[in-house]
């Protein structure tokens, strides 16, 4: 559920219309919804009431500040994977005691500055991470709170490229050596092992691959115990899907999150252990879209080629992950309006810079706005200047206002950056 609609037949963001922003923003911009977000962070919340649950939001998936207060205004807590992160993550005002710190590769800096920074949890995922942070601590004579992310060997996700929980892919120990590190750590004074933590891959729609993955923490926790050890926290990551095609909009979205929340409930039941959730797609995913305006028409013989103003340094997804997004236009067609198969593509020099290919639209013309959908997730977070595009603006709506939480970059920024030495 989403707070895009036609009102008389124009597109809005809520009580905004999207041809406001183009025009006074320009294109191509980022449209969050401020009213979608809250849905999905207080449906997720509302459905892990009577849990000791505690929501820490992957902001990776949309790191802007704006979003950042947003949600810990509502009461997350932020997931966060490098000190950068951890810095926006407290400049958004997030409590230093509601952030968690993931990721493979932490640097002995980086795991400093979130110890002194005083994080609730760092989610220790290898050997040496746990030495280097040994060190850290015992250098500042501090105790760091950890869990161990293990890799359960069970993968998921909507593609390859974010599937996270097989033995395959570098995140994580295995089970076996999470029980060797919880022994090893029993001697490490400035490390206080709090539990476990998982998480096994993007774009999950389908429960059974999280449920096995859970299974095994479980099974883990009550043999960890067993050895004398303590396991006061479990954290099951993030992961959740989100529909990217609006027809299957009706089987997933809250169906989802309660089935979820089910697993959670029948598989923890009775451990007495605190849970973490690291969301991210599923609060901001279809809260966003990318707004872009047709640039030219290109008519070939087979096909045509409608080039709009973004491009894959915008949005990524489709040249990286092979992702669907919607695209609706901004003037509503009628329904008996004759639509054609569309190649919709950016103007970078690469033939990746195709968002669809033989899409079925409504007549379109230069000038024209279309919105890509879904796209408030690993969107304007993984954009770049890639061809020299100044990075992309974003805009959030709330009711009837907006505001430009992040202005297009300046072409000063933009080439201002580069330094050229003397000898050039
Ligand atoms: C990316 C990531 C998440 C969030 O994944 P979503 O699919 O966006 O929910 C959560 N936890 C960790 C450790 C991650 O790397």
């Amino acid at each position: 559920m989403h707070h895009f609609t036609y009102r008389s037949g124009t597109l809005h963001a809520e009580d905004v219309s999207l041809e406001t922003i183009a025009a006074e923003v320009g294109t191509p911009v980022y449209v969050y919804s401020a009213a979608t977000i809250t849905r999905h962070y207080e449906a997720f919340a509302g459905a892990m009431a009577g849990l000791d649950a505690h929501i820490f939001y992957a902001m990776k998936a949309n790191p802007n500040l704006a979003v950042l207060k947003l949600l810990g205004g509502l009461g997350a807590g932020a997931d966060t994977v490098s000190e950068g992160e951890i810095r926006k993550a407290m400049a958004a005002g997030i409590p230093t005691s509601r952030i968690v710190f993931s990721g493979v590769g932490k640097t002995e800096d980086e795991l400093a500055f979130a110890v002194d920074a005083g994080i609730y949890q760092i989610n220790v995922e290898t050997a040496g991470e746990l030495e280097a942070l040994a060190r850290v601590t015992a250098a500042k004579g501090r105790r760091q709170s950890v869990v161990f992310r293990i890799n359960p060997d069970v993968g998921a996700g909507g593609h390859a490229k974010i599937t996270t929980g097989s033995s395959d892919n570098k995140f994580g120990v295995s089970i076996e050596e999470a029980e060797r590190l919880y022994a090893v750590a029993a001697g490490l004074p400035g490390v206080a092992v709090e539990g476990l933590a998982v998480h096994i891959g993007s774009q999950i729609r389908a429960l059974h691959d999280l449920g096995a993955a859970f299974g095994r923490m479980r099974a883990l926790t009550l043999r960890l115990r067993e050895q004398g050890h303590r396991v006061s926290r479990l954290d099951l990551g993030g992961g959740l899907g989100i529909p990217y095609e609006m027809s299957e909009a009706v089987v997933h979205g809250a169906d989802l999150i309660h089935s979820y929340a089910a697993l959670v409930r029948n598989t923890f039941h009775g451990l007495d252990v605190e849970l973490g959730f690291e969301p991210g797609r599923i609060i901001v995913g279809n809260a966003g879209l990318l707004l872009s305006r047709v640039i030219h028409l290109n008519k070939r013989a087979q096909k045509t080629f409608v080039v709009v103003d973004a491009a894959m340094n915008d949005l990524v997804r489709p040249a990286m992950y092979d992702a669907f997004h919607d695209i609706w236009t901004v003037r509503q067609a009628e329904s008996d309006a004759t639509r054609h198969d569309y190649d919709v593509v950016g103007p970078i020099c690469e033939t990746s810079d195709t968002f669809a290919e033989a899409r079925r639209l409504p007549d379109l013309a230069p000038g024209d706005l279309v919105a890509f959908m879904t796209a408030g997730a690993y969107g304007a977070a993984m954009s770049s200047t890639y061809n020299s595009r100044r990075l992309v603006p974003e805009v959030l709506v709330k009711g009837g206002a907006y505001a430009v939480v992040r202005p297009r970059q300046s072409w000063e920024d933009l080439i201002g950056e580069d330094r050229i030495p003397d000898w050039v």
